[in-house]
Parts: structure tokens; C-alpha cells; sequence
């Protein structure tokens, strides 16, 4: 489902070529439909960026990144933003709009992604059933839990019925009682919806807890990658 290779990207200070920051430096990855993968790192290494290349928020410097076989390196920017509807994401804090009700936060996921006016109020009723928020469409994201505002960010990341979500760091501001809620939230959709998950973390437990296979990623390398129940066994 998502296929990379050879994937580069460097930062450049503008107007200094000295300083460049090479963030990821030659990656392969292979993540198989369904699976749930998940990208390990301390801060620094290359992560963000990393998931970046995938949904081309950033764009490589070099290699290729192809998801649900569209090879999106390859693309324009009109066919880019079309082929993006397909890869949700969702974020360490949250990103919503505060001035927008729980129901308008998906809701704007949906005009974004052209759903008539008269079929979003269904759909967004349908999200928020999925993520276990079928009572707060008229709440306000400054009225809830951090863990429900997640789930409102799950929602609004499945606004386009996406075949891949990409996680970055998903659960990291959240308490160890609501990670666990919205890890066994993420399980259920990979299993419910099929839906691929790409995530990334600096928390070992979070990938124990939910990924079939992982990388380990230092310096914008991956220094160890395979099914977690062998990388858990190694010495
Ligand atoms: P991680 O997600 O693992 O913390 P990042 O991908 O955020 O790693 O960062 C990798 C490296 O790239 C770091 O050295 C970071 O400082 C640098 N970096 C990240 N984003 C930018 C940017 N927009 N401009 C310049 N340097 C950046
Ligand atoms: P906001 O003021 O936050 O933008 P609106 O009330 O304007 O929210 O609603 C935006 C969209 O959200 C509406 O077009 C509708 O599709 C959807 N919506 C609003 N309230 C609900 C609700 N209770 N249940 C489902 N969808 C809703």
C-alpha cells in the first residue's frame, strides 16, 4: 500500500549552504495493506519528515513515494492534491479549529473533499459514530478531553474514506489510560475499515501495543526494521 525508495530530503537554512540538515537519508519502506507500521525514533531523527514525504507535505529531494500504487513523486499539483484525499492524517496536537463545533471540524474535511452539503450531515453523524462521539457533534473542541479531541481528529482524517492513515505521534500528549483508548480506537479501524496505518513514535510501548512490523530510526536512517515480535527478540 505504501511503497518508498531511496527517499532523501535536506534542509537548507536559506541563503547558507553550509548549514544543511540532512533529515532523511535514504529510506525503504514497504508497508502491505492493512498492516499496521510503525516508525521509532528520538527526537531528531527523521520522523516527521519522514511522514511528510508520504502524503508530500514536504517534498523529497530524491527516491520515490507511491501509495495505493499511484507513485504521488511523480505527480502535479492538481492530481497531488486529488490523490492526497486517499491519506489521512492525524496529529500530536490535535489541530482543530476552535472556533468550529466537533460536527463543523468534519464537516470542513468534507467540503474540503467536495461531499455535497446534503450528504455531509449524514457522513459526519456516521464519523463521529465510528470514533465513539456520537453525542458531542455540537461541543466545542475547548469543551473536551484531549483524548475526545483526538477522536475528533480520527474522524475528521477518515472524512474521505482514506485507504492509509499516517499517524504522527498520535497519542503523545495524551495520558497512559487515554493512549490506550485511542490505540485500541486505531486497532479497530485497521481491522473495521482495513485501513493501513503509518505511525510514528518516540514511545516503544505504543508500537508493542498495536504495530505488526517497525523500523527503528536513527540519524534519518533505518538502522532495524521487521515484525515487531522479532525486533522485540533481539538481543
Ligand atoms: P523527528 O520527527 O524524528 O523528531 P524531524 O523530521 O522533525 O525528526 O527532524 C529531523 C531533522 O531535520 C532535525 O535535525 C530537525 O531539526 C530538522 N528539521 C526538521 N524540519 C525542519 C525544517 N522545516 N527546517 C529545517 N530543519 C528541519
Ligand atoms: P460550525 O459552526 O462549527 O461551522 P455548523 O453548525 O455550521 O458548524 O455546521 C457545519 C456542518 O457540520 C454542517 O453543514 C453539517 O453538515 C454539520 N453538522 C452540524 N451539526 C451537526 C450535527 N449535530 N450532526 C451532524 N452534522 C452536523
Amino acid at each position: 500500500m505504501i511503497e518508498i525508495q531511496g527517499l532523501r530530503k535536506t534542509y537548507r537554512a536559506k541563503g547558507r549552504r553550509d548549514r544543511a540538515v540532512v533529515a532523511v537519508d535514504g529510506v525503504d519502506l514497504s508497508v502491505a495493506e492493512g498492516d499496521v507500521f510503525g516508525v521509532l525514533g528520538q527526537s531528531g531523527a527523521g520522523k516527521s519528515t519522514l511522514l511528510r514525504c508520504v502524503n508530500m507535505l514536504e517534498r523529497p529531494d530524491e527516491g520515490t513515494v507511491t501509495v495505493g500504487g499511484v507513485e504521488l513523486t511523480a505527480l502535479k499539483r492538481r492530481p497531488l492534491r486529488l490523490a492526497r484525499h486517499g491519506i489521512g492524517m492525524i496529529h500530536q496536537h490535535f489541530a482543530l479549529l476552535s472556533s468550529r463545533t466537533v460536527a463543523g471540524n468534519v464537516a470542513f474535511a468534507l467540503e474540503v473533499t467536495g461531499v455535497p452539503r446534503n450528504e455531509r450531515r449524514e457522513r459526519v453523524a456516521e464519523l463521529l459514530e465510528l470514533v465513539g462521539l456520537g453525542g458531542r457533534a455540537d461541543a466545542y473542541p475547548g469543551q473536551l478531553s484531549g483524548g475526545q479531541k483526538q477522536r475528533v481528529g480520527i474522524a475528521r482524517a477518515l472524512a474521505a474514506r482514506p485507504k492509509v492513515l499516517l499517524s504522527d505521534e498520535a497519542t503523545s500528549a495524551l495520558d497512559p489510560e487515554t493512549t490506550d483508548s485511542i490505540l485500541r480506537l486505531l486497532l479497530d479501524l485497521n481491522q473495521r475499515l482495513n485501513l493501513t496505518i503509518l505511525l510514528i513514535t518516540h514511545e516503544m510501548t505504543v508500537v508493542k501495543r498495536i504495530c505488526r512490523s517497525a523500523a527503528v530510526m536513527r540519524e534519518g536512517r533505518f538502522v532495524e526494521s521487521g515484525a515487531v515480535t522479532d525486533l522485540l527478540h533481539r538481543p
